[in-house]
């Protein structure tokens, strides 16, 4: 959608995909969140066209839902001819309640519960990526009693770093996730796959971080897993179909992070792994990846209402919005930058600087530090560009605070996604 601001020279209000944002905010409501279904749209078909012309036949992009998903993202993902990696059951009964199709699906985690399992197993989920030697050894049993065979990979700890933020840092040897080749795990799990007879090895998979600009972890990873596919020819008779390398390319969220051009990665990785399969005298596996953020982050923006403006002579100003960590807790959690406007004054020089605060009673629930906007006053919207991954999906009701609506904007229109919750809404689950 917008990462460069676009606003309508009329009246200087903000522009989101051609829209008036302080119109938009007037009609739905704030803080309400924003995105772009062409946008979103855009970015499937870019990944899905560079996947088949570079990565050829069996290659595919699976857009990693935790990054945003409710129903309606998926049915655009099933037009879209998406695969879909989902981490939670509750993640594939969304999915599935759209009528995505379950086959297209990829189930992911790092401690799937027997219901999980047995819940995914009779769902259909196309694959199951297996993470551990007792998730392997359970589902192998749950498959025997339902009476199917389940096709699956099995996640493999590459090893690398990264070079990221350490939260979101799962590629090393030293992590919750996947079987680690350094330690023989990852041989021992492929030996007792094989074993087992209600499941079904079809790959590996491994996902080495989030945030990344450039090919270097992936042609690590790549390098090192292709490595791994050879030797397990070699060792145990068996050729990966599949190599998933997982999800993590970055998204631009201000002008000091690098551009990112997808289509010559993907172009570069392509040619990188092609050129090692070679070396190594094996076929090229079908590859997959996964991207999340950067399939919908940048479709989004949120708004919300400038409430008070708090200016703290020789200290910092804060303007508090109506909104905060309850819909987007990646500032308090990472100290994540982002872009913001003054949707109100988007023509007007950007030379307050401030402190934006969300409304929760916690002194951390900051969206931003050491901001320059347009100054503000109480009732003028601002806009948080860059809001589409990872922050409805990590939306809160902490202090009892509604969660925003989602309101997805196609060809010029604007619709309601996911309403706003009411107060009943909080209070539904009580007896
Ligand atoms: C988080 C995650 C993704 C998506 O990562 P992005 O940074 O959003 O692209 C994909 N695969 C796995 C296994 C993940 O944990």
């Amino acid at each position: 959608m917008i990462l460069h601001r676009s606003f309508d020279t009329s009246n200087g209000h903000l522009t989101i995909d051609g829209l008036d944002a302080v119109e938009l905010a007037k009609e739905f409501g704030t803080p309400a969140i924003f995105i772009s279904e062409d946008a979103v749209r855009g970015m499937c078909r870019m990944y899905r066209d560079a996947f088949s012309k570079y990565f050829g036949e069996g290659a595919s992009p699976i857009y990693a839902g935790k990054a945003l998903c409710f129903k309606r993202l998926y049915e655009i993902m099933a037009e879209e001819n998406m695969k879909a990696d989902c981490v939670s059951s509750g993640e594939l009964a969304t999915a599935n309640a759209a009528g995505f199709p379950m086959e297209n699906a990829f189930f992911h985690g790092n401690n799937k519960t027997d219901f999980d399992l047995e819940y995914a197993v009779k769902l259909g989920v196309g694959h199951i990526v297996v993470d551990s030697f007792d998730e392997l050894m359970a589902l192998d049993e749950i498959a025997e009693s339902v009476g199917v065979c389940q096709k699956i990979l099995l996640r493999i700890t590459p090893g690398i770093d990264p070079h990221t933020h350490k939260k979101i840092m799962t590629g090393n040897v030293d992590s919750k996730f996947g079987s680690a080749i350094v330690t023989g795990d990852a041989e021992r799990i492929v030996r007792l796959a094989l074993e087992l007879e209600h499941v079904k090895l079809c790959g590996f998979h491994c996902h080495v971080g989030s945030q990344i600009f450039d090919i270097d972890p992936f042609r690590d990873a790549a390098d090192i897993m292709l490595k791994f596919v050879r030797d397990m020819q070699e060792k145990c008779g068996y050729t990966a179909e599949i190599l998933n390398l997982g999800g993590g390319f970055g998204v631009r969220y201000t002008e000091d992070d690098p551009e990112i051009d997808y289509e010559e990665n993907i172009r570069l990785l392509a040619e990188e792994i092609n050129g090692m399969c070679e070396k190594l005298g094996i076929n090229r596996p079908h590859i997959h990846m996964e991207p999340g953020r950067s399939i919908v982050a940048a479709a989004g923006a949120t708004l919300y209402t400038c409430g008070s403006v708090k200016e703290l002579e020789g200290f910092r100003n804060y303007v508090s919005v109506d909104g905060g960590m309850t819909d987007n807790p990646r500032y308090t959690l990472y100290q994540s930058q982002y872009t913001f406007i003054n949707a109100s004054r988007a023509s007007e020089e950007d030379d307050f600087e401030c402190t934006i605060a969300g409304r929760c009673c916690e002194s951390g629930d900051l969206l931003g530090e050491g901001v320059k906007i347009a100054r503000p006053e109480r009732g003028d919207i601002i806009a948080v560009l860059v809001t589409g991954a990872y922050n409805y999906s990590m939306a809160s009701n902490y202090n009892r605070i509604p969660r925003p609506p989602v309101v997805m904007i196609s060809d010029g229109k604007p619709y309601v996604a996911v309403r706003r919750e009411s107060f009943d809404d909080l209070m539904k689950l009580e007896n």
